[in-house]
């Protein structure tokens, strides 16, 4: 091949890198090929091809489990050099991220991590990517051959293209990994995903306790929703699995209401492709009030009672 071969774990996160080296190759006019690395091949490989593939390659070995970083980087290094792709577009999930990173440096190619977009141009591939936190963004014009390019989930979207595409296997040698895996350990459950939810309450550190989350709850309650919070408040404090943020979850909710968050900008990251933003913080100055927008200066502690009752006085109005 000479075209994009496309890898990630995630099916969702594939169908949606599909749907845009799909479209580049079109422009190319080259092909577009899958990278399945695993134990076995799943019989419904082929059904890559309504999602815009060409060819699914194939890599099968009893050391491709669990996502161990180093067999891996065999494999996907393995089609790479085999193959001979321009680009190499991977999911920008955490295996994901080192798998690339370890297949860029194994190869001495360029990587873009975090790409937003990418094009083909003057023969090779320009992409750009976020930086500063998302308040910026860098194009890298990648003068190797691959270049290698991650993609963060929810930039791209799927495109149905029907047909069928071709299984192929490669015959890839995994060596045994040198480091081994002790221990995996399950997230603890939150719920709905935040990032599907449509209506969330961001708590931020200037909530006093772990018990007025229940304040908190009640007024996501209302709208389906759910709580999450900042990093501190679940890195130092411990009330949460996870945060919101750059380095945590992102979300595109109809309504997010932020309690107590001063509005930094890698916390902000995360909130902002909310459609709607309603700020509680009892500092006038804070940062969050120009991301917001409504705004309400208050005691959250006092504020949020009133605000829940309220809300529950009205819909019973109009029940
Ligand atoms: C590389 C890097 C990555 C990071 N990634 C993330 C990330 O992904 N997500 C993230 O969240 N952070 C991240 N951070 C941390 C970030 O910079 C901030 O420190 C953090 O977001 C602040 O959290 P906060 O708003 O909850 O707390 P604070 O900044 O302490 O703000 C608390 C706010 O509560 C208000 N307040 C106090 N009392 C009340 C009250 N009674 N009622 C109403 N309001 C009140 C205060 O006025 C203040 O504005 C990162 C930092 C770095 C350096």
């Amino acid at each position: 091949m000479s075209g994009i071969l496309v890898y990630s774990e995630k099916p969702q996160l594939l169908r949606e890198l599909l749907g845009k080296a799909r479209q580049v190759a079109t422009e190319m006019g080259t092909d577009v090929a899958v990278a399945y690395l695993g134990e076995s091949v799943p019989e419904t490989a082929a059904d890559l091809g309504n999602w815009g593939a060409d060819t699914v390659y194939t890599v099968t070995s009893p050391l491709l489990v669990g996502l161990h970083p180093e067999p891996y980087t065999d494999a996907l290094a393995g089609i790479v050099e085999q193959m001979k792709p321009e680009l190499v577009l991977v999911g920008a999930t955490k295996p994901g991220l080192e798998i690339s990173a370890r297949t860029a440096a194994r190869l001495g190619v360029g990587l873009a991590s975090f790409c937003v977009d990418f094009r083909w141009q003057d023969g090779c591939f320009t992409a750009d990517c976020m930086i500063y936190s998302g308040v910026g963004k860098n194009s890298y014009k990648i003068t190797t051959k691959p270049a290698i390019a991650t993609v963060n989930a929810a930039v791209f979207t799927p495109t149905e293209t029907g047909g069928a595409a071709q299984v192929t296997a490669v015959d890839v040698t995994i060596n045994p990994p040198s480091m081994k895996i002790v221990e995996y350990k399950a997230k603890a459950a939150a719920g709905v995903r935040w990032e599907d939810a449509p209506m969330i309450v961001d708590v931020g550190q200037g909530m006093n306790q772990k018990e007025d989350l229940g304040l908190a709850q009640e007024l996501a309650d209302l709208f389906a929703g759910q709580v999450a919070c900042s990093r501190p408040v679940s890195s130092e404090r411990d009330w949460f699995p996870e945060w919101l943020g750059l380095s945590g979850k992102r979300i595109h909710a109809d309504l997010c209401v932020t309690l107590g968050i001063s509005g930094s900008i890698q916390h902000v990251v995360g909130i902002r492709d909310s459609k709607t933003i309603v700020a509680i913080n009892i500092d006038e100055n804070a940062g969050i009030f120009s991301q917001a927008d409504y705004g309400v200066v208050a005691d959250l502690h006092k504020f949020v009672p009133i605000l829940t009752a309220a809300l529950k006085t009205k819909s019973a109005k109009l029940a």
